[in-house]
């Protein structure tokens, strides 16, 4: 009898444990959407990231990553699949571009004006903290203008607004093996962004290719500031889907990935596994918001949720620690 008892009070301690300490599960599938121009990841190399991933999201996130199923499909065949209505990148967003002059053109600065883009972060900034100003000029900017992060020089904002134009220059100079302008309206953030609504399967989507954004889009708040200071790039985001999870992540791994010759001068030189690390990275950042419904925290040093700076990706990984302060809500969950 008394043996009984004794077996039951373990069974019940440890359900009660599981339920309140074991970590929370997510199921996930991945699609590896493939622009042809670009090396695809290996088997082997997708091996080794699912690694890293299981890794990074248990120590970092405190939660269980299961990944059930990876595909392959070229990733113009996964948008020709979508709604034509959704494709359109400008759809119910106001852009100040005429959505059908979408050409590499369409990018460059014949409108980036420094003294209106300047004009335009500076209510931006003005939302900041002290701890979030201090991340940034303290990590990106304040040798560079020799000031105090609480005294804007003058300078500032049309700096700022200079650096993200020549990310933005940069980025786009880049051309395929034939000589032609690398970049298509493919690879628009908004064109992505819009897609994914309506992805049913797949919760993390590696796209071999960029996603690029218009500067001007920091008007409207839908770009964070450290997307706008790289030039509108964006390494991945989390929106809303169909999937079970409800949860799409979308990754451009190019300027990782990449051993384009701009992206080598911007981010400096990574060995292959570095690369598969760094990545594994910026796909958990994203995971903190699509499944803990977490906030960037540019105020948090060592966290998984203080986004990259610019191009460091090797002081973005170094520095990450479990964080135990208190995230902000991004709101995905309303
Ligand atoms: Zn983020
Ligand atoms: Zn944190």
């Amino acid at each position: 009898m008394k043996k009984n008892f004794f077996i039951a009070a373990i069974l019940v301690f440890s359900i009660v444990f599981y339920i309140f300490f074991s970590k929370k599960k997510i199921e996930i599938n991945i699609l590896l959407a493939t622009d042809e121009r670009i090396q695809a990841l290996s088997e082997q190399e997708l091996e080794i990231l699912k690694k890293y991933i299981a890794e990074i999201s248990s120590n970092l996130l405190d939660i269980k990553i299961i990944i059930k199923n990876t595909d392959r499909k070229k990733f113009i065949d996964y948008i020709k699949n979508v709604e034509a209505e959704a494709s359109d990148p400008y759809r119910n967003t106001g852009g100040i571009y005429d959505k059908y002059n979408m050409s590499t053109e369409f990018y460059l600065p014949k409108v980036y004006d420094h003294n209106e883009l300047s004009r335009i972060i500076e209510p931006v900034f003005a939302t900041l903290n002290m701890d979030e100003k201090k991340r940034f000029f303290s990590d990106a900017f304040a040798g560079k203008f020799g000031g105090l992060y609480h005294e804007l020089p003058e300078s500032f904002y049309s700096e700022f607004s200079s650096t993200a134009i020549e990310n933005v220059r940069k980025l786009l100079s880049i051309k395929d093996k034939y000589g032609k302008d690398f970049f298509s309206l493919y690879y628009n953030f908004r064109l992505w962004d819009n897609m994914i609504k309506s992805e049913e399967k797949f919760e993390l989507i590696l796209f071999n290719g960029m996603l690029l954004d218009d500067l001007y889009k920091i008007q409207t708040s839908f770009m964070s500031l450290h997307t706008f200071q790289r030039g509108g790039l964006s390494y991945g985001f989390a929106s809303k889907s169909k999937t079970e999870q409800k949860r799409t992540c979308v990754i451009g791994m190019m300027p990782i990935m990449s051993d384009e010759k701009i992206f080598e001068e911007l981010r400096g030189k990574l060995t292959g596994n570095d690369k598969l690390l760094v990545l594994a990275h910026v796909i958990c950042h994203e995971f903190g918001h699509a499944f803990l419904d977490y906030y960037d925290e540019y105020s948090h040093e060592n966290c998984i949720m203080n986004p990259v700076d610019n191009y460091n990706f090797i002081e973005f990984i170094s520095k990450k620690k479990y964080c135990d302060k208190k995230h902000r809500k991004l709101g995905l969950d309303e």
